[in-house]
């Protein structure tokens, strides 16, 4: 059961792949993350449950648990699955309850605990990535807090894109005349308004003589990316917002030299994807769990700020009014990571 955003949907990737090793995994999310895991190898069966267009009601639940009940006999299922609960509501036990799963495992912070049968410590100082994939340890297991601690980087997180979504990033690189070129994908946009640095058209137009500027990004990010592309230049950026499915923007991300982004989804495209990655937090900070995990990335960040963080996920506007958490950091120091994630690797012959 994975409800919550698309970033935690990739994140509960190497849930999935450790879970598939020990039988079939169906897979419970939204229907705006469905996409991400339609063509992914660890998964059986993809269920959509709408959370924003049925509110709590017993008969929704209900039909949705008939649906993957029968699903699950007609594929030969010997009945009582057992349910991770990676998204934590009362409303996502219940339906593992109507399921009928014997078993039901999640965080021990979770609204739902009453209703689960084993609680696993939500470990702060981990990544998210392995926080999740604690929910697959068996219980009392020793050695893997510390490991999961001692992880700054986390489980490796995995997407396949379709031949369908590669074909659309191949024209839509040709229509630019961009096949082949040096991509530098830039994902200016966030649900939560603070999150959103402002700095954006500046460093497109300090990079645009590296590569060619893309971005990445929904149609809610189009205005956005419009004023980005504005300050590369009349057709030098190409504007790929609300033009691909989200599998789509990851094989995207995929083929570019870095991807400079918020604390935001195509980070985590990125990570799956393996593409270096500049992310900028401003109320949000990587210790909350959800910082790059590419091999190769850097974080951009105003440290001494005491008003860092102010929200788990980022407030619409700043509750002090300066958002300098965001306004302080610097084109230049984002340039500099840029250059920094981006620079080839010297191998020394022994
Ligand atoms: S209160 Fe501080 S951390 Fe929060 S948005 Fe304002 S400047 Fe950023």
């Amino acid at each position: 059961m994975q409800t919550s955003f698309l970033g935690d949907v990739v994140l509960t990737t190497p849930l999935l792949a450790e879970l598939a090793a020990r039988g079939p995994v169906d897979v419970v999310v939204t229907p705006a993350a469905a996409p991400l895991l339609a063509t992914h190898p660890d998964v059986r069966t993809v269920f959509t449950y709408d959370k924003k267009g049925h509110p709590f009601a017993p008969a929704t639940l209900w039909r949705l648990a008939r649906s993957i009940r029968l699903a699950q006999a007609r594929a030969g299922d010997p009945g009582s699955p057992i349910a991770y609960l990676a998204q934590g509501s009362v409303r996502s036990a219940l339906l593992a309850l109507l399921v009928g799963c014997h078993e039901r495992i999640g965080f021990a912070t979770s609204g739902g605990r009453y209703l689960y049968t084993r609680r696993v410590p939500y470990r702060e100082n981990a990544h998210h990535a392995a926080r999740l994939l604690s929910l697959a340890e068996a219980p009392r297991s020793t050695g893997s807090a510390d490991e999961l601690s001692a992880s700054s980087s986390g489980p490796r997180v995995l997407l396949y894109p379709a031949p369908s979504d590669v074909a659309a990033v191949d024209a839509l690189l040709g229509r630019a005349g961009a096949a082949g070129s040096p991509l530098i994908a830039i994902a200016p946009g966030s649900v939560w308004g603070t999150k959103r640095w402002p700095h954006y058209p500046a460093l497109a137009a300090a990079l645009a003589r590296d590569g060619r500027i893309v971005l990445v990004g929904s149609a809610a990010d189009t205005e956005i990316a419009r004023q980005v592309a504005a300050a590369v230049g009349a057709g030098r950026a190409i504007d790929a917002t609300g033009q691909l499915t989200l599998l789509g923007s990851a094989e995207l991300i995929r083929r570019a030299a870095v991807l400079i982004t918020n604390d935001s989804a195509p980070q985590h495209l990125a990570s799956a994807m393996g593409t270096p990655t500049v992310t900028l937090f401003g109320p949000t900070v990587p210790g909350f769990g959800f910082g790059p995990l590419a091999p190769r990335h850097a974080i951009a960040e105003v440290t001494n700020l005491p008003c860092r963080p102010c929200d788990r996920h980022g407030p619409r506007r700043c509750p002090l009014g300066h958002w300098r958490c965001m306004r302080d950091l610097s084109v230049e120091h984002v340039a500099a990571l840029v250059r920094q994630v981006t620079a080839p690797t010297v191998s020394v012959p022994l």
